[in-house]
């Protein structure tokens, strides 16, 4: 069930501050606090939606096209250049990346990549 109180909430509520980047009726974007690369961002509809298949299955056209609609702004504000990666977490149990908050959001990452996410990517790749 969805938690009203999960920390993107209370960002969208204005109860806790974030680095925003865009907003519109139905979606804001900020800057990720922990982020992978030099660019980092999160898209969230404003709705309650716990996961992509939530949001895709019962978000009216109006939110869906509220949220591309921030998609698109936000990654032209962050200057990814056709080079990024898009990455929707579902579920505390997803197999390369699990979810850590339960609304909805779609990452963006450009640029290059900190010292972590080298490392992260490696074990990725080598299966540890
Ligand atoms: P996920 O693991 O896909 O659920 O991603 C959650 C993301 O939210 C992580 O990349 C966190 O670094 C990020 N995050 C957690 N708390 C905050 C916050 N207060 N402001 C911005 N990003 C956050």
């Amino acid at each position: 069930m969805y938690d009203k109180d999960n920390v993107f909430a209370k960002i969208i509520r204005g109860e806790i501050p974030s680095k925003k980047i865009v907003e519109n009726e139905y979606a804001m974007s900020f800057y990720d606090v922990n982020p992978m690369c030099e660019k980092h961002a999160l898209v969230v509809p404003k709705g309650e939606y716990e996961n992509i298949l939530d949001f895709a299955r019962r978000a009216s056209a109006a939110e869906q096209a509220g949220f591309w609609d921030c998609f698109v702004k936000t990654a032209d504000s962050l200057g990814v250049n056709g080079e990024f990666n898009v990455m929707a977490n579902a579920g505390g149990e997803a197999p390369l990346f699990k979810q850590s908050v339960f609304h909805f959001h779609m990452h963006i990452i450009a640029g290059k990549k900190t010292p972590e996410c080298e490392k992260m990517v490696k074990c990725i790749m080598c299966g540890e």
